[in-house]
């Protein structure tokens, strides 16, 4: 089923979930912020509820609302690619909810490179968790087709055409004291050196 941007924060905003385009792949978004929302993206996909939510920003400015510490080297990274397909991992402040972060003492976060991604995220006023929208262990979805494929038609979808990336983001964590760590290459990871 394909809904219009209007919808898709309008469902989102009633703890719905929607699939929505990245330029990475298509996400399984709902919103971050409540529990039962992120429950609905483990059920759909059959996800294992011990793995962590990458959540979508719309700004920079948004990380002090779910990170402790931005340290310089992560502030760097993410003035360098975002918006991107680099996840930034950070040290979760105590009120973040233990469901996105799978229990983790960190959270994940991403600013998407995409239009209709970005335009969803201001006019619901919302961070979303969006993992690739298919099931646990099938082939990440990387148009509108994709999904309803993947996942059937009773899955809203807005379509914001084919993915210009087309694989999962570059994923860095960065400690508290600055140490980072790449945990998944991606698109990002050759030309990342040279940047940092
Ligand atoms: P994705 O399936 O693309 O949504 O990416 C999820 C992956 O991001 C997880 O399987 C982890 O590898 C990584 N990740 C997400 N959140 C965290 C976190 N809080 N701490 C560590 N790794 C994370
Ligand atoms: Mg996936």
């Amino acid at each position: 089923m394909r809904i219009s941007l209007e919808e898709a924060a309008a469902r989102l905003s009633r703890g719905e979930v929607v699939a929505i385009p990245t330029e990475t792949v298509y996400g399984l978004a709902a919103d971050a912020g409540n529990d039962e929302a992120l429950q609905k993206i483990f059920t759909t996909k059959q996800r294992p509820a011990d793995h962590p939510l990458i959540v979508h920003i719309s700004d920079i400015d948004q990380v002090s609302d779910w990170a402790a510490a931005f340290p310089d080297v992560a502030v760097n990274l993410a003035k360098a690619f975002w918006p991107g397909a680099l996840t930034l991992v950070l040290p979760a402040k105590n009120h973040v909810s233990r469901v996105v972060r799978g229990n983790e003492p960190t959270i994940a976060l991403r600013v998407p490179n995409h239009p209709v991604a970005l335009a969803l995220l201001k006019l619901s006023g919302l961070s979303v968790a969006a993992p690739s929208a298919n099931l646990f262990t099938q082939l990440s979805p990387t148009t509108a087709e994709h999904v309803e494929a993947g996942l059937g038609d009773a899955i809203p979808v807005l379509d914001g055409g084919a993915c210009t990336v087309g694989i999962e983001s570059t994923i860095v964590s960065v400690a508290a004291d600055g140490q980072w760590q790449l945990l998944r290459p991606g698109m990002i990871s050759e030309i990342g050196r040279a940047h940092v």
